[in-house]
């Protein structure tokens, strides 16, 4: 049985005290909420006063990224001893915006990954494809690549959790989305990969995440895919209002 996962990514978004005051908000909306699991993925300036609001709540932190290594001259960068120092139980890897913005490759997504698991810090890996790679019939071939290639070194994934989310990049911040069927056949093509590479049981315990533009008013029909376990939810998790209330449609 896979609980229902529903992120949060705050991107670059919010101060501090902007911070305090949503996650104030969402503490109040979520107090004793059962049946779905929450996080929410600050900015680093925010990650310690928004881990510290939600300690004893019910809503989980993560980051938005990590580097691979622990310590040393990597200006500019965060570790995962910094991110498990902070309470954080999730980490957000290989994000299209890290892929497109700062030239993120699977190969460091791959080492980014093996580094959060040696640190138990579950990762949620992006997949996705562009609106070219789609319209030239891709979409199998590129999530399949990044998933593969993500995960390239560990043999298995026993005692280890990974969240994987399926995110077609022309879909994030549009206000488009992939129809919830198409979104399924993915998060269904993800799920034989993962049988693949590992087994049938690791396959059905890994929660896979539609990402795209995921509101209110979409986020029903997303729910109930057979194979969609959750969203990471950009925009709209920036407000209460339309965060609670995805988090809400998700128990009916
Ligand atoms: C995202 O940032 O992962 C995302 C899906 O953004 P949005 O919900 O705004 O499309």
């Amino acid at each position: 049985m896979r609980i229902p996962l529903i992120v949060g990514n705050w991107k670059m978004n919010l101060t501090t005290k902007e911070a305090a005051s949503l996650v104030e908000k969402l503490k109040s909306r979520f107090s004793n909420i059962e049946g779905v699991e929450v996080a929410v993925c600050p900015p680093f300036t925010s990650l310690e006063t928004v881990s510290k609001l939600c300690k004893e709540s019910s809503i989980h932190v993560g980051a938005q990224n990590m580097f691979w290594e622990e310590q040393g001259a990597y200006t500019g960068e965060i570790s995962p001893l910094m991110l498990k120092d902070l309470g954080c139980k999730y980490v957000i890897l290989g994000h299209s915006e890290r892929r497109q913005f700062f030239g993120e490759t699977n190969e460091n997504v791959s080492r980014k990954v093996k580094s959060a698991l040696k640190h138990n810090i579950i990762p949620i890996i992006c997949v996705g494809e562009t609106l070219a790679q789609r319209e030239a019939g891709e979409t199998d071939r590129v999530c399949r690549e990044q998933l593969q290639e993500s995960l390239k070194g560990i043999d298995n994934l026993e005692g280890n959790e990974i969240v994987v989310a399926y995110e077609p990049v022309w879909a994030i911040g549009t206000g488009k989305t992939a129809s919830p069927k198409d979104a399924d056949h993915v998060a269904n093509f993800i799920r034989l990969i993962l049988a693949n590479m590992y087994s049938a049981k690791t396959a059905e315990r890994v929660r896979i995440l539609y990402g795209g533009s995921v509101k209110p008013e979409n986020i029903v029909e997303f729910m109930a895919q057979p194979n969609i376990d959750g969203a990471l939810v950009g925009g709209a998790s920036l407000k209460a209002d339309s965060f609670g209330e995805i988090v809400h449609l998700c128990l009916v």
